[in-house]
């Protein structure tokens, strides 16, 4: 076995040193000499986060099924690896090979969330590479990063060389091709990067320029600097998900990961049309697999990692087609062999109860509402499409199933929110505790219910319906949850229910990074060279050392997060194409302003533009 990066004495002082050493079962392991293209492929956060990660699991797959192509993996070293590793000069290697990424052909990172932008700076500052892309010379790795956060890429524009806007199935075969032809006769940086943003969604942030308004500071204008670089970049996305890449083996973490086990993908992109989620906005349209692929699927990576639990991944699994068939089919296979089946994101109903029953012990599991709203008028200002009845009908039935613990999830912040509709959230949750004891006589209770309501504070994000609205301060955040936590005290079942809610200032930042533009990226350098990294972990944030960055670069948190912006302001991501046309979203914020409710896809097609793809769902829509 190779020789570790890191020595003995070392791995011996720092937390969990199993994230360090590589060699997983399932690991690929190939000779570098006999490569063209060495990638490090990097998720920004620690290793038991990155490891759960499914897009890295196939894009790993997916670039080593190259021959030509040796991809290996790299997470955020902890902090206190971090202080080790400066202070001994010992630079970010790979875990496979263990060697230096500094010499890697490319450095890849996914931006699964905006607070891990100071943590690809960690990644390039322990590996030795410049942090800004202009410093960068023709020796040093091309610096490429994707993900859901590459749909506004400009808080981190400087950073990097390349980004990847889209689905990585689609377009890393054309780059790596290119990169492969530019290398055969004296490799240029500029030539390569000038040539690659010619490949559909492939976009090189130094080939533009920005302008912003005296008056208002507003984007007056964002322009290519050549005649020949694209103004708008397309959005990459799968059409056929059955013969997309997907990897036949996953590797077993040594640190128990927070997903340990096989995770099938059912499905891409949502049917349903909520107006605060991202998610369900840029992978439109929804496009699923056929169930005799997902049966085959199963069975391959259940026998090639031994796991013991079986995980459907989807942003709303009850809408796959199929559900029903897939679930006799891993309930008879898996089941039977010992393997736990889990089912996130389930709309609650006498079919995902049934199929609930099956797969978990209803005496320790819990069932899980994410109404987002307590409000009916508020559900359908965020086009939840879920009512009332829904949700009691949905409650009572798990009560006569034998479940006695109700998990629900809720925003807070949304437009249009009043007192009254934070009130509801509690009044809902003493509703169905209500319901549990209209339904179980005493004799069958095993104590009171449970039903824990969690909220989490809502920020704007770039291509959804609620992409202008303004955000509150933190101290208005903390407010309202007290509103919610006040009104609970006054229900009936108050001894019934508990609420959890998480710290503001967090959100304050995300909204700024989440729709931010190019001025972010001097104060974020200036964050992480006063120490900030791991924002998203609550005993790493600090959000003094942010202010102190913000006031040294004139960054205004007003301006970015609390403002509403104009319908017509030229917005920092509007050079994106996510297919969503500027068009519906206006229609949708109108709409949601009228609290009218939008149909879903599969009953009614609302023009939103992903039509033009001619993939997934949009085909049988009327
Ligand atoms: S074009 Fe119609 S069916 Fe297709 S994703 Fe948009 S709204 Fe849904």
């Amino acid at each position: 076995m190779k020789k570790l990066a890191l020595p003995d004495d070392i791995l011996m002082q720092i937390d969990k040193p199993a994230r360090y050493i590589g060699n997983e079962f399932n690991s690929v392991k190939k000779n570098p000499a006999e490569v063209d293209i060495r990638f490090a492929m990097c998720f920004p956060d620690v290793y038991e986060v990155g490891m759960s990660h499914l897009g890295i699991a196939i894009l790993y797959d997916m670039l080593n099924k190259r021959e030509d192509t040796y991809c290996e993996r790299v997470y955020s070293p902890w902090p206190d690896l971090h202080n080790l590793m400066k202070e001994r000069n010992i630079p970010l290697f790979a875990l496979e090979s263990q060697d230096a990424i500094k010499d890697f052909d490319f450095i890849g990172m996914t931006l699964q969330y905006e607070m891990c932008y100071t943590n690809i700076l960690q990644i390039l500052d322990l590996a030795g590479v410049a942090l800004e892309s202009k410093d960068r010379d023709d020796d040093d790795p091309i610096v490429v990063v994707g993900g859901p956060c590459a749909t506004n890429p400009e808080p981190i524009a400087d950073f990097v060389d390349i980004v990847y806007v889209g689905e990585g199935e689609t377009s890393y075969g054309d780059l790596l091709d290119l990169y492969k032809e530019c290398r055969k006769s004296g490799f240029n940086r500029q030539d390569f990067l000038r040539k690659a943003c010619h490949i559909p969604g492939i976009y090189v942030p130094s080939l533009y320029e920005v302008g912003y308004k005296e008056s208002d500071g507003t984007l007056e204008y964002f322009r290519p600097l050549y005649d020949d670089v694209p103004s708008v970049i397309d959005r990459q996305v799968v059409t056929d998900m059955d013969s997309s890449s997907y990897p036949t083996k996953m590797l077993i973490p040594f640190v128990r990961a927070i997903q340990d086990r096989v995770v099938l993908e059912i499905q891409r992109g949502c049917i349903r049309g909520c107006r605060f989620c991202q998610a369900g906005m840029i992978y439109r349209p929804n496009r699923e697999k056929s169930v005799d692929v997902l049966k085959a699927q199963a069975k391959e990576l259940l026998a090639s990692t031994g796991h013991e639990e079986i995980s459907l991944s989807s942003l709303s699994s009850s809408d796959y087609h199929a559900l029903g068939e897939l679930m006799d089919f891993l309930i008879d296979d898996c089941l039977s062999e010992g393997v736990n089946v889990s089912l996130p994101s389930l709309r609650i109903d006498a079919f995902s109860l049934d199929v609930m029953s099956k797969v978990q012990d209803v005496r320790k599991s819990s069932i899980t509402f994410a109404p987002e709203a307590g409000s009916q008028r508020m559900r359908n200002v965020i086009n939840k499409g879920l009512t009332v009845d829904d949700i009691i009908g949905g409650a009572t039935l798990a009560f006569k199933g034998g479940w006695n613990k109700v998990k629900f999830y809720f925003m807070l912040g949304l437009p249009t929110e009043t007192d009254e509709d934070m009130k509801a959230i509690p009044q809902l949750a003493n509703e169905v505790a209500a319901a549990y004891y209209d339904t179980v006589p005493k004799e069958q209770r095993q104590g009171r219910c449970q039903i824990t309501i969690s909220t989490s504070f809502f920020v704007p994000k770039p291509f959804t319906p609620f992409q202008w609205a303004p955000m509150y301060e933190a101290g208005e955040y903390l407010r309202r949850a007290k509103v919610v936590n006040d009104e609970m005290k006054a229900q009936l079942n108050q001894k019934s229910l508990k609420y959890n809610w998480h710290h503001s200032d967090v959100t304050v930042l995300e909204g700024v990074f989440a729709r931010g533009d190019r001025r972010l990226c001097p104060a974020i350098l200036d964050a992480y060279k006063s120490g900030c990294f791991f924002d998203a972990w609550g005993e790493y944030f600090d959000f003094d050392k942010w202010l102190a960055a913000f006031e040294k670069n004139n960054i205004s948190i007003d301006y970015y997060a609390y403002r509403q912006r104009d319908l017509d302001e030229l917005l920092p991501w509007d050079f994106i194409n996510c297919h969503v046309t500027k068009e519906f979203l206006k229609r949708e914020w109108n709409n949601a302003m009228e609290a009218k409710v939008t149909p879903n896809c599969k009953m009614a097609c609302s023009g939103c533009g992903s039509a033009k793809i001619g993939s997934g769902v949009c085909h049988n829509a009327r």
